[in-house]
This record gives structure tokens, sequence and C-alpha cells, in this order.
């Protein structure tokens, strides 16, 4: 067969994934090794810290789940929910409405909130909904919907559903490494997200945490796991050290990759890395703005990260206008989903992608095309 794939250079603008650093790519060109060999397991057990770090947590049983970000959705929901569980699930886009999904095929009871898309939960809507479902096993929200551009404010929800005696989880896909995220202190008691967003790193690897409450609910199931790949009890034994099982081949290269990209974000500082997804974004909103762009969620709820915007007026095709930023300037940016399908762009500044020059790249690019 004569072939013909040879993959451009691209500068990555959208929801994910994002540039990767070039260390993090020379990584993944690391001869393999066995991934029970003592140097491997040195490696997850250093992969294992980072993401403590990163999480700001101390969580025991953090560890990384080999498939991508929704595997880490399913790994949350498949362990913390048994048939006939009660749950209240926020739904303001792509992702709460999958986490209903997942709960649903589990065959959990699930109390849905909708919010309008672009906005975020309020208080006033949790407590309504755990007046109508007062003991839900858990509470499930989404940190930073990719899907709209929304930051979800979590500390008060989090006392609320503390309060219920309920579990607190969370999807940190497109927040981690990006906006502030502080686990333990805003009692978050199962997370996960992945690689490919603000961490820089290839997609295909989803870091996961369960707090100590989170544990207890673990060792009080009383049906298996419908899902035998994604059974924490199987798999936290491959991520524990000395007494380290076979479970599955671990994908290596892509291990390699996470634990350099971890490494970079520790040498930054988390803080840093924060501070930084806040000053280009405002360094690209004053683009933006100036070009007609306009924002879809209100500046106290905006994440800096991924910017959805309506097009200025004279934009009559984005998606001829989209096509014309890769294929004439190599630069992806997002459409929009659902309801916004046609009517925003989703522009995201990730971990390696969020650089003065990218935004100078995309508003030169965008200057010559309107
Ligand atoms: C990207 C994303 C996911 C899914 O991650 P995949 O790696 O694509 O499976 C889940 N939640 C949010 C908020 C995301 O942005």
């Amino acid at each position: 067969m004569k072939y013909k794939f040879n993959p451009p250079k691209r500068i990555l603008m959208g929801p994910g994934p994002s540039d990767a650093h070039p260390k993090v790519l020379k990584a993944m060109a690391t001869p393999l090794i066995g991934h029970l060999d003592p140097h491997f397991v040195m490696m997850m057990d250093e992969v294992k810290a980072m993401v403590q770090q990163t999480f700001l947590t101390k969580n025991k049983l953090t560890f990384v789940v080999s498939a991508p970000g929704s595997a880490g959705m399913e790994t949350c929901l498949v362990n913390l929910l048994e048939p006939g569980d009660e749950c209240i699930i926020c739904v303001n886009g792509v992702f709460g409405g999958r986490m209903v999904q997942i709960a649903e095929r589990i065959g959990a009871r699930v109390h849905q909130i909708d919010v309008e898309w672009g906005k975020v939960t309020t208080t006033a809507q949790m407590k309504k909904a755990l007046k109508q479902c007062p003991k839900p096993k858990l509470v499930a929200l989404v940190h930073a919907e990719t899907s709209t551009g929304a930051l979800q404010p979590l500390k008060e929800i989090s006392d609320l559903v503390h309060n219920a005696n309920s579990l607190l989880m969370v999807d940190a896909v497109t927040s981690y490494c990006g906006v502030e995220l502080k686990v333990d202190e805003w009692g978050i008691d199962a997370i996960y997200t992945g690689t490919q967003k603000n961490l820089s790193a290839p997609p295909g690897l989803s870091p996961v945490s369960f707090s100590k409450r989170a544990e207890k609910v673990l060792d009080k199931r009383k049906t298996p796991v419908q899902s035998w790949f994604l059974d924490l009890s199987l798999v936290k034994n491959y991520w524990q050290g000395a007494k380290r099982a076979y479970h599955h081949t671990a994908p290596v290269s892509s291990v390699y990759a996470l634990h350099k990209a971890l490494g970079l974000v520790l040498d930054e500082g988390l803080e840093n890395r924060w501070k930084r997804h806040q000053e280009v974004h405002q360094y690209l909103k004053k683009g933006l703005e100036k070009l007609g762009f306009s924002y879809l969620v209100k500046p106290t709820h905006r994440l800096p990260n991924l910017n959805s915007v309506y097009l200025p007026k004279q934009v009559n095709n984005e998606a001829k206008l989209r096509r014309q930023l890769l294929d004439d300037y190599n630069i992806e940016v997002g459409g929009g989903l659902g309801a916004f399908a046609g009517k925003i762009w989703r522009i995201g500044i990730m971990g390696e992608s969020c650089t003065k020059n990218h935004v100078n790249m995309l508003i030169g690019a965008l200057e010559d095309l309107l």
C-alpha cells in the first residue's frame, strides 16, 4: 500500500489536546522497559506522588487510569455507585450529561439539576435538589465545563454536600493544572482528570483520586463493580508499591510522557501556572474583543483557559473560517457543541498552548482573515 498520511505541524488552540512540550514528546521515544521492571515501578511511584502534589491532596488512593478522561469519569461512577443508589448530577453542558448517562447505565437513580448552558450550579439550586433528595450517595459536578467555558465554584457546594453526608465527585479534566484546584481543602471525595488539556501531555491517561470517605464507601459495596477493567479493588493493587501485581500492561510510553509533563508543572509551580493562564487569558480577551468577538460566560464564572466566544457579526460561516485558520495558518480552534454548534468558538489556551506568542499568532491570522 502506498500510504499518504504525514501529520501536519499544528498550533493547538482548541478544547484539547494542547501543544506538548518537546521534552514530553521526546520522553515518548525513550526505549521501552517492562511494566513490572523495578525502574518502571519506581516511575509509577513518582507519578503517583506528583499527581498527589498537583491535585493538592494526601489521598492514598491516587493513581492513573490507563485510558482517557472519560474512563476516569466512568471509574469514579462505577465504583462509587451501585444499582438503586441515589445521586445528584449537575448538568450545565456536555460532560455533566455524560455523567448522567453513565450513572443511569449503572442503574443508579439520578436526580438531575438542569442548569442553563454557560451558567454554573448555584448553592440555591443545590439546596433545592438536596430537599428533594436529602440523602444522595454522591453529588457530581463539572469544575470546568469545556463545552461552554464555565468555571463552577465548589467550596460552598462542598459544605452542603457533606452536611448531607454525601460524597462530592468532581470532573477536573479542564481545570487541573490550569486554574485553582484544591482537592483536600475543598473536600473533594472523588476526582478525575485528563492529560491532554492544561497538562499538555498526550491524550489517553486519566489521573484520579479518592478520599478516605470515598474509600469507606468502596469497602462497603454489596455488588461487584460492573466493569472488570475499572474495578478499583483490582486496579489499586497495581498502583501500590512493593505488592504490585499484574492487572494490565501499562501504556509505558504514555506514562513516560506523563511523568515528564508532571515534572514540568512542578518545576513551574502550580500557582505560577494558574497565574499564567489568567494573564494570557486577559491578553487574548483584549485581542478578541477588539476584533468583535464577545464572551458567552459572564466574567465571574469565566474559565481562563477555555474561551467560548460568539463570533463578530460579519462572520456568517464560522465553520469555513475555522477551516481557513486550520488550512492556511495551521491553527486549530474548537467549534460549539449542542445548542452552540455554529454559534460559538472554543479557544483553548492550555499548558504549552498558553503563551502570548500563541495569542499573537491567532489574533494575527484572524486580522488577515476578517
Ligand atoms: C475532555 C473532557 C473530558 C473527556 O476526556 P477524554 O480524554 O476526551 O475522554 C471529560 N470532561 C471534561 C470537562 C472534558 O473537557
